[in-house]
Protein backbone atom coordinates (compact mmCIF):
# COMPACT_ATOMS: atom_id res chain seq x y z
CA UNK A 1 0.00 0.00 0.00
CA UNK A 2 1.59 3.11 -1.23
CA UNK A 3 0.86 6.82 -2.70
CA UNK A 4 2.53 7.17 -6.43
CA UNK A 5 3.01 10.14 -8.21
CA UNK A 6 1.74 10.19 -11.94
CA UNK A 7 3.77 13.03 -13.19
CA UNK A 8 2.11 13.46 -16.35
CA UNK A 9 -1.40 14.26 -14.85
CA UNK A 10 0.27 15.27 -11.99
CA UNK A 11 -2.12 13.44 -9.32
CA UNK A 12 -1.62 10.50 -6.81
CA UNK A 13 -2.86 7.18 -7.63
CA UNK A 14 -3.84 4.95 -4.06
CA UNK A 15 -2.21 1.76 -4.97
CA UNK A 16 -3.21 -1.29 -2.54
CA UNK A 17 -1.38 -4.44 -3.71
CA UNK A 18 -3.76 -6.22 -1.00
CA UNK A 19 -7.33 -5.32 -1.76
CA UNK A 20 -7.42 -7.04 -4.63
CA UNK A 21 -7.61 -10.07 -2.19
CA UNK A 22 -10.78 -8.96 -0.52
CA UNK A 23 -12.18 -12.96 0.15
CA UNK A 24 -15.83 -13.21 -0.93
CA UNK A 25 -18.63 -13.01 1.94
CA UNK A 26 -20.36 -16.20 1.64
CA UNK A 27 -23.79 -16.48 0.65
CA UNK A 28 -26.37 -15.13 2.96
CA UNK A 29 -24.11 -13.39 5.57
CA UNK A 30 -23.98 -9.72 5.90
CA UNK A 31 -21.45 -8.38 7.92
CA UNK A 32 -23.65 -5.26 8.76
CA UNK A 33 -26.48 -6.51 9.66
CA UNK A 34 -27.58 -6.95 13.62
CA UNK A 35 -25.98 -9.72 15.12
CA UNK A 36 -23.01 -9.74 13.16
CA UNK A 37 -19.76 -9.35 15.06
CA UNK A 38 -18.86 -6.31 13.35
CA UNK A 39 -21.37 -3.76 14.09
CA UNK A 40 -22.52 -2.91 17.99
CA UNK A 41 -24.68 -5.00 20.08
CA UNK A 42 -27.85 -3.43 21.01
CA UNK A 43 -30.05 -0.51 19.11
CA UNK A 44 -28.52 1.91 16.66
CA UNK A 45 -29.72 4.04 13.95
CA UNK A 46 -26.38 4.93 11.99
CA UNK A 47 -22.97 3.93 12.42
CA UNK A 48 -19.21 4.44 11.62
CA UNK A 49 -17.09 1.68 11.09
CA UNK A 50 -13.44 0.82 10.39
CA UNK A 51 -13.54 0.21 6.85
CA UNK A 52 -11.83 -3.28 6.71
CA UNK A 53 -10.31 -3.55 3.40
CA UNK A 54 -8.86 0.06 3.65
CA UNK A 55 -6.70 1.33 0.89
CA UNK A 56 -5.52 4.07 3.06
CA UNK A 57 -4.25 3.33 6.21
CA UNK A 58 -2.84 5.85 10.05
CA UNK A 59 0.12 3.34 10.13
CA UNK A 60 0.60 2.60 6.64
CA UNK A 61 3.85 0.31 5.37
CA UNK A 62 6.81 2.21 4.18
CA UNK A 63 6.65 2.87 0.44
CA UNK A 64 8.94 1.50 -2.30
CA UNK A 65 11.78 3.53 -3.29
CA UNK A 66 11.20 7.19 -4.96
CA UNK A 67 13.21 9.28 -6.92
CA UNK A 68 12.58 12.88 -8.18
CA UNK A 69 10.29 11.17 -11.61
CA UNK A 70 9.16 8.27 -9.67
CA UNK A 71 7.91 10.04 -6.48
CA UNK A 72 6.04 7.42 -3.65
CA UNK A 73 4.49 8.38 -0.45
CA UNK A 74 2.80 6.52 2.53
CA UNK A 75 -0.80 5.71 2.00
CA UNK A 76 -1.75 7.73 5.21
CA UNK A 77 -5.40 8.11 6.02
CA UNK A 78 -8.55 6.80 6.98
CA UNK A 79 -11.36 4.68 5.44
CA UNK A 80 -14.18 4.29 7.56
CA UNK A 81 -18.10 2.66 6.09
CA UNK A 82 -20.99 4.54 7.30
CA UNK A 83 -24.04 2.12 7.63
CA UNK A 84 -27.03 4.06 7.20
CA UNK A 85 -29.36 1.79 9.04
CA UNK A 86 -29.81 -2.07 10.90
CA UNK A 87 -32.26 -2.97 7.79
CA UNK A 88 -30.36 -4.84 5.10
CA UNK A 89 -32.82 -3.99 2.69
CA UNK A 90 -33.80 -0.61 3.13
CA UNK A 91 -32.16 2.05 0.91
CA UNK A 92 -30.99 5.89 1.99
CA UNK A 93 -34.40 6.51 -0.16
CA UNK A 94 -36.38 4.23 2.14
CA UNK A 95 -35.70 5.79 5.51
CA UNK A 96 -37.91 8.47 7.32
CA UNK A 97 -35.83 12.23 7.22
CA UNK A 98 -35.46 12.13 10.89
CA UNK A 99 -33.22 8.61 9.95
CA UNK A 100 -31.84 10.54 6.63
CA UNK A 101 -30.74 13.61 9.64
CA UNK A 102 -29.35 11.12 11.41
CA UNK A 103 -27.25 9.80 8.84
CA UNK A 104 -26.18 13.51 8.16
CA UNK A 105 -25.42 14.03 11.05
CA UNK A 106 -22.91 11.42 11.53
CA UNK A 107 -21.64 12.76 8.38
CA UNK A 108 -20.79 16.28 9.95
CA UNK A 109 -19.32 14.64 13.05
CA UNK A 110 -16.81 12.37 11.06
CA UNK A 111 -15.75 15.01 8.94
CA UNK A 112 -15.32 17.11 11.79
CA UNK A 113 -13.66 14.56 14.14
CA UNK A 114 -11.28 13.47 10.74
CA UNK A 115 -10.71 16.29 9.53
CA UNK A 116 -9.34 17.78 12.97
CA UNK A 117 -6.43 14.95 12.40
CA UNK A 118 -2.80 16.90 10.93
CA UNK A 119 -2.31 14.15 8.60
CA UNK A 120 -5.89 14.63 6.63
CA UNK A 121 -6.30 17.27 4.20
CA UNK A 122 -9.20 16.13 2.57
CA UNK A 123 -12.77 14.23 4.08
CA UNK A 124 -14.15 12.55 0.84
CA UNK A 125 -17.89 11.09 1.78
CA UNK A 126 -19.54 9.80 -0.86
CA UNK A 127 -22.20 6.44 -1.76
CA UNK A 128 -21.75 3.58 -4.39
CA UNK A 129 -25.47 1.81 -4.68
CA UNK A 130 -25.89 -0.91 -6.73
CA UNK A 131 -24.30 -4.01 -8.16
CA UNK A 132 -24.23 -2.29 -11.07
CA UNK A 133 -21.45 0.16 -9.79
CA UNK A 134 -19.74 -2.96 -8.29
CA UNK A 135 -20.82 -2.59 -4.83
CA UNK A 136 -20.61 -6.25 -3.36
CA UNK A 137 -22.70 -5.48 0.01
CA UNK A 138 -26.42 -4.71 -0.53
CA UNK A 139 -27.05 -3.90 3.13
CA UNK A 140 -27.48 0.53 2.95
CA UNK A 141 -23.77 1.91 3.59
CA UNK A 142 -21.48 5.16 2.58
CA UNK A 143 -18.01 5.30 3.07
CA UNK A 144 -15.66 7.85 4.11
CA UNK A 145 -11.88 8.23 2.71
CA UNK A 146 -9.90 10.79 4.65
CA UNK A 147 -7.24 11.70 2.42
CA UNK A 148 -3.86 13.00 3.05
CA UNK A 149 -3.70 15.31 -0.22
CA UNK A 150 -6.69 16.68 -1.54
CA UNK A 151 -8.06 15.42 -4.67
CA UNK A 152 -7.76 16.07 -8.07
CA UNK A 153 -11.48 17.06 -9.10
CA UNK A 154 -11.71 19.30 -5.69
CA UNK A 155 -8.41 20.80 -6.59
CA UNK A 156 -9.95 21.72 -10.04
CA UNK A 157 -13.53 23.56 -8.65
CA UNK A 158 -11.08 25.28 -5.86
CA UNK A 159 -9.69 26.94 -8.62
CA UNK A 160 -12.45 27.72 -10.59
CA UNK A 161 -13.92 29.08 -7.46
CA UNK A 162 -11.16 31.32 -5.92
CA UNK A 163 -10.27 32.30 -10.16
CA UNK A 164 -14.42 33.89 -10.35
CA UNK A 165 -13.88 34.76 -6.42
CA UNK A 166 -10.89 36.70 -7.15
CA UNK A 167 -12.11 38.47 -10.85
CA UNK A 168 -15.85 39.16 -9.76
CA UNK A 169 -15.92 39.28 -5.96
CA UNK A 170 -19.04 36.52 -6.09
CA UNK A 171 -19.15 33.39 -5.20
CA UNK A 172 -19.22 30.71 -8.65
CA UNK A 173 -21.46 28.24 -7.20
CA UNK A 174 -23.98 31.03 -5.72
CA UNK A 175 -24.28 32.26 -9.13
CA UNK A 176 -24.86 29.20 -10.42
CA UNK A 177 -27.53 28.47 -8.39
CA UNK A 178 -28.85 31.90 -9.09
CA UNK A 179 -28.73 31.36 -13.26
CA UNK A 180 -30.48 28.24 -12.67
CA UNK A 181 -32.93 29.35 -10.84
CA UNK A 182 -33.62 32.36 -13.19
CA UNK A 183 -34.02 29.98 -15.95
CA UNK A 184 -35.85 27.31 -14.38
CA UNK A 185 -36.06 24.44 -16.66
CA UNK A 186 -33.50 22.58 -14.90
CA UNK A 187 -34.54 22.89 -11.44
CA UNK A 188 -36.33 19.37 -10.05
CA UNK A 189 -37.04 20.63 -6.83
CA UNK A 190 -35.93 22.42 -3.82
CA UNK A 191 -37.35 24.22 -0.44
CA UNK A 192 -36.03 26.75 2.01
CA UNK A 193 -33.02 25.57 1.95
CA UNK A 194 -31.98 23.48 -1.02
CA UNK A 195 -32.50 23.62 -4.61
CA UNK A 196 -31.63 20.30 -6.63
CA UNK A 197 -31.21 21.21 -10.37
CA UNK A 198 -29.47 19.04 -13.39
CA UNK A 199 -26.88 21.96 -14.36
CA UNK A 200 -26.74 23.88 -17.73
CA UNK A 201 -23.62 22.03 -17.92
CA UNK A 202 -24.53 18.37 -16.96
CA UNK A 203 -22.11 15.58 -17.00
CA UNK A 204 -24.18 12.45 -16.52
CA UNK A 205 -28.05 12.21 -18.48
CA UNK A 206 -29.20 12.24 -14.18
CA UNK A 207 -25.96 13.89 -12.59
CA UNK A 208 -28.23 15.92 -10.53
CA UNK A 209 -26.48 18.42 -7.87
CA UNK A 210 -28.08 19.15 -4.54
CA UNK A 211 -27.03 22.67 -3.07
CA UNK A 212 -27.40 24.86 0.32
CA UNK A 213 -28.89 28.81 -0.71
CA UNK A 214 -26.95 29.63 1.64
CA UNK A 215 -23.21 29.90 1.00
CA UNK A 216 -21.56 27.88 3.27
CA UNK A 217 -18.54 25.59 2.83
CA UNK A 218 -19.07 22.45 4.85
CA UNK A 219 -21.68 20.55 6.76
CA UNK A 220 -20.53 21.52 10.15
CA UNK A 221 -21.52 25.55 9.00
CA UNK A 222 -25.49 23.75 8.40
CA UNK A 223 -28.01 24.67 11.13
CA UNK A 224 -30.17 22.07 12.77
CA UNK A 225 -32.77 23.18 10.61
CA UNK A 226 -30.87 23.46 7.06
CA UNK A 227 -29.95 19.55 7.87
CA UNK A 228 -33.94 18.84 8.29
CA UNK A 229 -34.29 20.48 5.04
CA UNK A 230 -31.08 18.90 3.34
CA UNK A 231 -32.70 14.99 4.87
CA UNK A 232 -36.03 16.05 3.18
CA UNK A 233 -35.02 17.32 -0.16
CA UNK A 234 -32.52 14.27 -0.67
CA UNK A 235 -35.50 11.87 0.24
CA UNK A 236 -37.16 13.62 -2.16
CA UNK A 237 -34.96 13.14 -4.73
CA UNK A 238 -33.47 9.78 -4.18
CA UNK A 239 -37.58 9.37 -4.58
CA UNK A 240 -37.78 10.66 -7.42
CA UNK A 241 -34.85 8.56 -9.23
CA UNK A 242 -36.21 5.30 -7.99
CA UNK A 243 -39.96 6.20 -9.19
CA UNK A 244 -38.90 7.21 -13.01
CA UNK A 245 -36.77 4.19 -12.87
CA UNK A 246 -39.50 1.68 -11.15
CA UNK A 247 -36.58 0.48 -9.54
CA UNK A 248 -33.92 0.86 -6.50
CA UNK A 249 -32.03 3.22 -8.50
CA UNK A 250 -27.96 2.74 -8.51
CA UNK A 251 -25.84 5.94 -8.27
CA UNK A 252 -22.43 7.26 -6.74
CA UNK A 253 -23.42 10.29 -4.78
CA UNK A 254 -20.22 12.48 -3.73
CA UNK A 255 -20.20 15.57 -1.25
CA UNK A 256 -17.83 18.04 -2.60
CA UNK A 257 -17.07 19.85 0.33
CA UNK A 258 -14.03 22.49 1.46
CA UNK A 259 -10.32 20.84 2.68
CA UNK A 260 -9.67 20.39 6.26
CA UNK A 261 -5.69 21.17 5.68
CA UNK A 262 -6.45 24.35 8.08
CA UNK A 263 -6.59 27.18 5.24
CA UNK A 264 -9.41 29.21 4.48
CA UNK A 265 -11.79 28.74 1.82
CA UNK A 266 -14.13 31.12 2.02
CA UNK A 267 -14.53 31.07 -1.89
CA UNK A 268 -16.24 27.15 -1.82
CA UNK A 269 -19.56 26.21 -1.53
CA UNK A 270 -20.83 22.58 -0.51
CA UNK A 271 -22.59 20.55 -2.37
CA UNK A 272 -23.83 16.89 -3.34
CA UNK A 273 -23.11 15.16 -6.86
CA UNK A 274 -24.92 12.08 -8.07
CA UNK A 275 -23.40 10.09 -11.07
CA UNK A 276 -26.18 7.70 -12.03
CA UNK A 277 -24.74 5.33 -14.20
CA UNK A 278 -28.08 5.15 -16.73
CA UNK A 279 -29.61 6.98 -19.41
CA UNK A 280 -32.62 5.44 -19.96
CA UNK A 281 -34.58 3.14 -18.42
CA UNK A 282 -32.47 -0.66 -19.10
CA UNK A 283 -29.66 1.67 -20.90
CA UNK A 284 -26.58 1.83 -19.03
CA UNK A 285 -24.45 5.01 -19.89
CA UNK A 286 -20.51 4.51 -19.99
CA UNK A 287 -17.69 6.67 -19.87
CA UNK A 288 -15.72 5.10 -22.97
CA UNK A 289 -13.04 6.43 -24.86
CA UNK A 290 -13.99 9.90 -25.32
CA UNK A 291 -14.66 10.40 -21.63
CA UNK A 292 -12.03 8.56 -20.65
CA UNK A 293 -9.58 9.30 -23.28
CA UNK A 294 -10.29 12.83 -23.89
CA UNK A 295 -11.95 13.98 -20.68
CA UNK A 296 -14.79 15.20 -23.18
CA UNK A 297 -18.15 14.32 -21.99
CA UNK A 298 -20.77 13.37 -24.28
CA UNK A 299 -24.40 14.21 -23.55
CA UNK A 300 -26.72 12.33 -25.55
CA UNK A 301 -29.39 14.58 -24.77
CA UNK A 302 -30.45 18.14 -23.40
CA UNK A 303 -29.91 18.67 -19.90
CA UNK A 304 -33.34 20.26 -19.91
CA UNK A 305 -35.14 17.08 -21.29
CA UNK A 306 -33.72 14.95 -18.87
CA UNK A 307 -34.54 17.72 -15.77
CA UNK A 308 -38.21 17.58 -16.54
CA UNK A 309 -38.43 13.40 -16.90
CA UNK A 310 -36.75 14.26 -13.00
CA UNK A 311 -39.39 17.35 -11.95
CA UNK A 312 -42.42 15.77 -13.46
CA UNK A 313 -41.49 11.75 -11.51
CA UNK A 314 -43.51 11.84 -8.22
CA UNK A 315 -41.44 12.43 -5.12
CA UNK A 316 -43.48 10.39 -2.56
ZN1 LIG B 1 -27.30 -6.58 6.18
ZN1 LIG C 1 -21.69 30.33 -2.63
ZN1 LIG D 1 -18.45 19.44 -7.17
Amino acid sequence: MELRWDPIMRQWIIVSGARGKRPLLPKGYCPFCPGSEEVPKGDWTVISLPNKFPSLSPNPPLPSKSDRLYRTCPARGICEVIIYTPKHDATLADLNVENIKAVIDLWTERFIDLGRLDYIKYVFIFENKGRIIGVTLDHPHGQIYAFPFIPTIIRRELKSSKRYWKRTGRCLFCRIIEKEKEDGRRVICENDGFICFLPFFAHWPYGVHIYPKRHVTALPDLNEEEKMMLASLLKKVLRKFDNLFNMSFPYMMVLHQRPTDGREYPHYHFHIEFYPPYREKGKVKYFASVEMGAGTVTFDYTPEMKAKELRESPES
